[in-house]
């Protein structure tokens, strides 16, 4: 009884230790996963450099510890899933985010897209409808890190009229086509990036033109879950 009991608690200590320790070894497979990204198109160096500052590997369960570096999405609480480095980089690079800035995100998920919004200065709200996921990250030490963020539990299609309008709003789920509600709430001169369809999804940039006319920009295709109405307890 005792022996089991002090091997629960060693291996509850390793886990913890394991997880939120930033090595030389994550460090190095960081940097190597900022050069996979660059490859690939990515070419904003102000993302390319918050992505090797935030230590992924801190957002995902420890299972994840070895593998939380390469250039893929893995699964997090609720069904829901940590977007790929890739695809969040593509989508912030299009965002053109710039310091202070006010962006809406609509799918906070494990927070790691809105860590890279933070990291470029942006004052950062983002909702998301999963009860969960929302009180997980309001006990995920690493965020204290950024005030610039604000978490909302909420349905993202109803958008946060009372803190907008924004400069920027990015949705981090697949939608079925383009919310008006958001769109109103976007500042002449501003934009949103969006994937929009059902099984594959097209990011399209929308941007509001001063005199408030609507221009739709369409990029490559990804694969997002998808962004549901209402809340979830
Ligand atoms: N940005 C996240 C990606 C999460 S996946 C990250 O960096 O990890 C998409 C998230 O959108 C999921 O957590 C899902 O619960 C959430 N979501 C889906 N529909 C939503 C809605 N209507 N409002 C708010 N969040 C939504």
């Amino acid at each position: 009884m005792f022996l089991n009991a002090s091997i629960n608690t060693a291996s509850v200590y390793l886990c913890i230790m394991r997880t939120f320790e930033d090595t030389y070894r994550h460090k190095g497979l960081r940097n190597k996963l900022v050069e996979t990204i660059r490859k690939k198109g990515i070419t904003d160096e102000k993302v390319l450099e918050a992505i090797n500052k935030i230590p992924r590997h801190f957002f995902l369960d420890s299972a994840f510890d070895d593998v939380a570096y390469e250039d893929r999405a893995f699964p997090i609480a609720e069904k829901q899933t940590i977007s790929q480095p890739y695809t969040v980089a593509y989508q912030t690079q299009l965002l053109e985010v710039k310091p202070r800035h006010k962006v809406l995100e609509i799918g906070t998920g494990s927070a790691y897209q809105a860590s890279v919004l933070a990291e470029l200065g942006a004052q950062v709200y983002t909702i998301e409808r999963q009860k969960k996921l929302f009180d997980e990250n309001k006990k995920f030490f690493y965020l204290k890190k950024y005030p610039n963020i604000k978490f909302f539990y909420g349905d993202g299609y109803e958008g946060l009229p009372t803190y907008g309008p924004f400069d920027r709003v990015l949705i981090t789920a697949a939608a079925p086509g383009i919310p008006q509600k958001l769109v109103d709430q976007l500042k002449p001169g501003g934009m949103m990036v969006i994937p929009v369809g059902n099984e594959v999804q097209t990011m399209k940039r929308i941007i509001k033109k001063e005199d408030g006319s609507i221009k739709e920009e369409v990029y490559d295709k990804f694969h997002f879950v998808p962004m549901l109405g209402g809340k979830n307890e």
